[in-house]
């Protein structure tokens, strides 16, 4: 059995194009082994088609893809038998049991082990709906299936397109202590998402994208650190309100700013000023409401693509 590489993805140049529409620009990345690596972006960012040429569902146009170790374009059978994939829509057969759905897509490997769908069944807490229809369960209960349905083949790589899209809260947060104990098992995990709590609550590595190119890779944490050395201050405002005004009454400090559609940020330069300009805009703008707190990624987002990323949406 050939070893694990440490890096399980590489990509290099990776092109993808539609049309005249390029949809991945010769992006090149790498997925640790053990690290769970998100990919972040707006709408139509390339995330699913980045996804797409790494499970095989599209066809690379150009640059070089190896996954465990293998080049992508030409050894598909065997990494997709070292890959689990949860897509996007949730692809279950409505017509059969739990069960049949688990054993029906083991027979895709070749190998139906009944021990393993045993074992999964019981770490998503799925074991007393064996029998359900599939249409039966809640949308958490098949939001878990689909993951189970994912590991049947014991992959060391599972890659998850936005895997909490469209969940209620609860669900969510339940998806993801699966998935963290999914990595304390040693599973690769690569996942794209639009969620900034996701990214912040899973990934070890992000790599966020905008029209097709990578716009930064990083840990979370060095992504929002590397552009506020400080706490901003969120400011809100109505349509017709003076903001030049407002950064005007700021000269003093030295600072930067940054405005959505929905809300500004001031951003001090030194941490001595956060609290003098609080307590200034307080005093001037109240109408504003302006709120020192810790900068987070949406933040960082904004400031890397002028967009926030629920905007787009
Ligand atoms: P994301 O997953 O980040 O929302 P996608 O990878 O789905 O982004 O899309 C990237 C770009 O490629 C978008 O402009 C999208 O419209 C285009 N695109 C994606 N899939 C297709 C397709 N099958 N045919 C034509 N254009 C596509």
């Amino acid at each position: 059995m050939l070893k694990e590489p440490e890096s399980l993805i590489t990509a290099r140049d990776l092109f993808k194009k539609y049309d005249n529409k390029v949809a991945v620009d010769r992006i090149s990345f790498q997925v640790k082994k053990g690290e769970v690596f998100g990919i972040v972006g707006p709408n139509g960012a390339g995330k699913t088609t980045t996804v797409n040429m790494i499970t095989g569902k599209c066809i690379i146009d150009d640059g070089e893809l190896f996954i465990l170790g293998r080049d992508a374009k030409s050894h598909d059978r065997a990494i997709r038998k070292l890959m689990g994939v949860v897509s996007q829509e949730d692809s279950l057969d409505p017509d059969l049991s739990v069960f049949e759905n688990l054993l029906i897509y083991a027979s895709y490997f070749g190998a139906i082990s009944k021990e393993r769908i045993s074992e999964l069944l019981k770490f998503f807490d799925l074991t007393q709906y064996v029998n359900y229809n599939v249409m039966e369960l809640s949308g958490g209960m098949r939001r878990r299936l689909t993951l189970a349905r994912g590991l049947i083949n014991d992959p060391s790589l599972l890659i998850l397109d936005e895997p909490t899209t469209g969940l209620d809260p609860q669900v969510r947060h339940d998806t993801w202590d699966k998935l963290l104990q999914i990595k304390e098992q040693g599973i690769t995990i690569l996942l794209t998402t639009h969620y900034m709590e996701e990214v912040t609550k899973l990934c070890d590595r992000v790599m966020i994208m905008h029209d097709g190119s990578i716009i930064d890779m990083d840990t979370p944490r060095n992504i929002v650190t590397s552009r506020y050395p400080t706490d901003v201050i969120e400011i809100k405002f109505n349509n017709g309100s003076d903001f030049s005004n407002l950064l005007g009454s700021l000269k003093e400090f030295k600072f930067s700013h940054e405005f959505s559609s929905k809300f500004g940020l001031i951003i001090p330069q030194k941490s001595e000023d956060v609290m003098a300009i609080h307590k200034k805009l307080i005093e001037l703008y109240p109408f504003a409401y302006p709120v020192r707190r810790p900068p987070n990624l949406e933040d960082a987002f904004l400031a890397i693509t002028g967009t926030s990323l629920h905007e787009t949406e």
